[in-house]
């Protein structure tokens, strides 16, 4: 049986949230969000009127932050889209106490809330093995990972055949410094969602068939 939920994805960058997303894509009808993407896709859009791509290219050019404002506005139009009228799966936000608040709030007046918080544990040493190796579709948005989950052709999207590319800060002093921010700001908020009942821990470094089984024995238990 397919059902919506809503759920967010909390993780050390590598630890494995691209990959369960879209296995629980599979089997629920929620549909990944992850607001790296989000954000990348928006701030493309040479030709709008909009004035908020350009907005976001200047943000992210001088390589600030997004203040939670933007990001909770931009969040409220895009699980606004028909895509996500059967459910979500957050990848990338909230990262603070202050965006979990917000988004609460947010996703509240749109008569929405969030069903489940899956925290993917991972260890430093593996997490640079699976960030070196992570490759992806900039097509279709497929992930895929030269020795962890290759895909069937080397180099191509199984889905749509396109080549696939690997993302620009997937590198090792990249990889560190999102280590420390993940652990300064993402990890003071499991709290908040634990007091909330939300929160489940799965270690993420097991086999991908086996994180995946837990997740949809999680989802299935609150939906029951
Ligand atoms: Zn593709």
């Amino acid at each position: 049986m397919r059902a919506s939920i809503n759920i967010i994805f909390l993780g050390a960058p590598g630890a494995g949230k691209g990959t369960q997303a879209q296995l629980i894509e599979k089997n629920w009808d929620s549909k990944p969000l992850a607001t790296g993407e989000m954000l990348r896709r928006i701030s493309s859009n040479m030709t709008s009127d909009d004035p908020l791509p350009a907005k976001l290219r200047q943000i992210m050019a001088e390589g600030q932050l997004i203040p939670d404002d933007t990001m909770i506005e931009l969040l409220q139009q895009e699980i606004g889209r028909e895509k996500y009228k059967n459910g979500f799966i957050l990848d990338g936000f909230p990262r603070t106490e202050p965006q979990a608040i917000a988004l609460e709030e947010m996703l509240a007046k749109n008569d929405l809330r969030i069903d489940a918080v899956i925290m993917l544990t991972a260890e430093e040493k593996a997490l640079c093995e699976r960030i070196l190796g992570r490759v992806f579709c900039s097509e279709c948005g497929a992930n895929f990972h030269t020795s962890l989950n290759p895909p069937k052709q080397e180099g191509l999207c199984d889905a749509c055949n396109t080549k696939l590319e690997r993302r620009k800060d997937d590198n090792l002093e990249t990889l560190r410094k999102r280590l420390d921010v993940f652990h300064a700001q993402t990890e003071p908020i499991l709290p908040y969602y634990k007091e909330k009942g939300l929160l489940t821990t799965i270690d993420g470094m097991r086999e991908i068939a086996q994180i995946a089984e837990d997740i949809q024995n999680t989802l299935a238990s609150i939906r029951k």
